[in-house]
């Protein structure tokens, strides 16, 4: 049991290792402008400081795709999940004009529209 953990920490340990390296790990499809391309030194330094610091940041905080900031999705802000990747609106940006002009994308499934989509 503890030996199998200690695989599976190395096996996740060396997956971050790796996409911080500029490795997509399998079953992702992340775009080649936003992927990390660490030397294997900086990585490593990443890597530490994630260990010895803060080990697991949760999935919860997302970062507003207007403003940039960073903000908890359990209390504020909306994801619109449709298109290239999802789409997410920090509680201050949720209601401006970029928001607006994502919900009313022909993409958006929500969208009233009497076409049947693919
Ligand atoms: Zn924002």
């Amino acid at each position: 049991m503890t030996e199998n953990k200690r695989e599976d920490d190395l096996g996740k340990t060396q997956e971050l290792f790796d996409f911080l390296q500029g490795k997509v790990p399998e079953g992702y499809r992340i775009p080649e402008s936003e992927m990390p391309k660490l030397t294997a030194d900086q990585a490593w330094t990443v890597v530490w400081y994630l260990g010895n610091l803060y080990w697991q940041v949760p999935d919860y905080i997302e970062r507003c795709d207007v403003c940039g900031d960073l903000f908890d999705s359990n209390s504020e802000g909306t994801c619109l999940d449709y298109g290239d990747a999802p789409y997410d609106f920090c509680g201050a940006c949720e209601d401006g004009e970029d928001a607006e002009e994502k919900r009313r994308s022909p993409e958006n499934p929500e969208q009233d529209s009497d076409d049947a989509s693919p």
